[in-house]
């Protein structure tokens, strides 16, 4: 039996008087990667950012449930802590802090010291970049690198649910592209991704499922693949006619 790992519930917010979401659902299962796509202004990071509580001055209304426990209300610590990690849009690292400070602070909810140094060999690894740099301050970096930082970070939390929030966003095709490849990699691991993109080949392409968002609303879902050859799919997002 699949486990549901993230489950949304008629979920609305409201910035004043503009609703931005209008009452969705959404489910993520353990093991897959969901992709939620849709047009600039849609509700997507809105949504997420509902589910990790960072909506300051907000209306959110409806149901938001992680690991069978309803988490409304709790801060991005509590729920780092219930291995719930979030990269956000402009990936948020620490300027002035080296990238292995980094990497270090996205352990914070661990004690394990041999775990944790496994782990940031393990992510250097796996972006051989940051290795090559880890003294360096992360204000330094570029765009790509910034953002792979942000990923590693996120992960050395050892997550089992992560929220990415368009990974892809003003990085180069090469970038991009080796960007995918890590998200996949990851999910092979094993990690529950929920990834919010404006690059809907790409996103379509590496997810199992798919949300697609219009103006506060979910208006198709399903399997990823038949998404990429659904014909409306193709001329609204994959810009095709
Ligand atoms: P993008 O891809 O451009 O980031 P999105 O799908 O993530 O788009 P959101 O950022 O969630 O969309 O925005 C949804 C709607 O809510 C938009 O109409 C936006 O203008 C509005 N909105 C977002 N943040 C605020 C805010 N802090 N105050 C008022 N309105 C907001």
């Amino acid at each position: 039996m699949t486990t549901t790992v993230l489950k949304i519930a008629g979920l609305k917010v409201a910035y004043g008087g503009i609703q931005a979401v209008k009452g969705i659902d959404l489910d993520v299962r353990q093991g897959e990667l969901i992709t939620l796509i849709g047009a600039n202004g849609a509700g997507k990071t809105t949504t997420l950012k509902a589910i990790t509580g960072t909506l300051p001055e907000c209306r959110v209304d409806g149901h938001i449930e992680y690991a069978g426990q309803a988490i409304k209300g709790l801060g991005s610590f509590e729920l780092v802590r219930k291995k719930l990690a979030m990269v956000p849009e402009g990936r948020g690292v620490f300027t002035r802090m080296s990238i292995q400070e980094n990497l270090l602070m996205g352990a914070f909810t661990r004690n394990d010291k041999q775990g944790i140094a496994d782990d940031m060999e393990k992510w250097f690894a796996v972006f051989p970049r940051l290795k090559e740099r880890a003294a360096q301050m992360a204000g330094t970096l570029s765009g790509g690198e910034q953002q792979m930082l942000a990923m590693a970070r996120a992960l050395m939390s050892h997550p089992q649910l992560l929220l990415l929030d368009e990974p892809s966003m003003g990085l180069s095709p090469i970038m991009v592209e080796k960007i995918f490849e890590v998200i996949r990699s990851v999910a092979a691991q094993g990690i529950t991704i929920l990834l919010v993109e404006q690059n809907a080949r790409l996103a379509l392409q590496a997810a199992h499922r798919a949300y697609v968002m219009e103006s506060g609303l979910i208006t198709m879902q399903g399997d990823a693949q038949q998404m990429l050859n659904d014909p409306k799919v193709r001329e609204a997002y994959l810009g095709e006619a």
